[in-house]
């Protein structure tokens, strides 16, 4: 998001706040309950130049987001509640539910640990080639590529080379590459991203070995009764741009993958990157007719009784690193700014 589109989001979220307006619509707006999204959870300090920084929070943050739920009278469950859940009758509490993309080591080793001491469930989505460490986290490839290098070549620009010396440079170069990778063949990006990597030296495979919880570690943690794993492809290639025979072999690769190694079937999936560009109707039904029970985007929005008929649809609250602050937290779980933005629909399922 460009710097000056999230200047004039968070000055809207802070009128929504400061006017007390997300308190008034909450009890119209607020719906059913809240679906989170996160990814790492670390206390690391940052370095100058992290473009990926917005998919970690801190351990703090995410224990005093916790705090706040509770406060505002939320129920924290998990999926599989969140499914059972008769429509909201009088009295109810709202729900909320945490759910992790990708499997990071750090979700078993520093989130797990939060939400056990509050004894609260846990849902984190598997990419079946990560958790094999094999595969491509390109993302977070093509961030360290240009950190640990003073230029770099521009895989889409035939003969360019980009400077990467200063952190100003450096996220020009990030940005010049990442959204036509992003947007690429998906073949093909990984296949740009291996030759980048290997063009300036660097070893993708340990990516996948120091980020991402492996099956042994998946069976150790699925042990606990507040973990519940979701499926997140086999590749974690965007949906929509993969054919209707590659998207569902994607899907079901990655479920039976998951099946043999966990010796259980996954209920509940998260669409890659889940955005409208990166998953829609067409996916929706696939993972419908897979019979998942539920299906989560990264489109945002709250849950209404709506959405009983779009349960491979569903919308999140992305808790991610550019909004870390309760006030904005609050504001999201009103389900108001989302409202908004959608012109007053419960539903952005199309
Ligand atoms: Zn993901």
């Amino acid at each position: 998001m460009s710097s000056l589109i999230l200047y004039i989001y968070k000055a809207a979220l802070n009128i929504l706040y400061f006017s007390g307006l997300y308190k008034l619509a909450a009890p119209i707006t607020r719906g059913r309950g809240v679906i989170f999204t996160l990814h790492q959870v670390s206390d690391q300090p940052l370095d100058e130049f992290s473009p990926n920084s917005i998919l970690t929070v801190t351990p703090d943050f995410l224990e005093q987001t916790i705090k706040t739920v509770l406060e505002e009278g939320y129920e924290i469950i998990s999926l599989k509640e969140m499914t059972e859940r008769e429509e909201g009758g009088a009295g109810q509490k709202p729900f909320a539910v945490f759910t992790f993309d990708d499997g990071y080591v750090d979700n078993k080793d520093v989130a797990l640990k939060i939400f056990e001491k509050y004894d609260i469930p846990i849902a984190i989505y598997v990419v079946s080639e990560y958790s094999s460490h094999q595969g491509e986290l390109w993302w977070l490839a093509l961030e360290e590529i240009i950190r640990q290098n003073d230029s770099v070549k521009n895989p889409y620009m035939e003969g360019q080379v980009l400077p990467t010396r200063t952190t100003a440079q450096k996220y020009r170069a990030f940005d010049k590459i990442y959204w036509p990778m992003r947007h690429s063949n998906q073949h093909h990006q990984r296949i740009t991203i291996r030759s980048l990597a290997e063009e300036n030296d660097y070893d993708i495979d340990q990516l996948t070995r120091k980020l991402i919880m492996d099956w042994d570690q998946l069976k150790e943690i699925n042990n606990s009764p507040l973990v519940t794993l979701g499926a997140h492809t086999k590749s974690h290639f965007a949906l929509s741009r993969l054919t209707s025979a590659e998207a569902k072999s994607q899907v079901t690769e990655g479920l039976l993958k998951m099946e043999k190694e966990l010796g259980e079937q996954a209920e509940h999936f998260s669409y890659p990157y889940g955005s409208r560009q990166c998953a829609g109707p067409r996916d929706f039904d696939l993972l419908k007719n897979l019979g998942m029970k539920t299906a989560v985007t990264t489109r945002k929005g709250v849950i209404y009784d709506a959405h009983d008929d779009h349960q491979t649809a569903l919308p999140r609250v992305s808790l991610n690193g550019d909004y870390q602050h309760q006030k904005y937290l609050k504001v999201f779980m009103s389900g108001l700014p989302f409202r908004l933005y959608n012109f007053w629909n419960r539903l952005d399922v199309k």
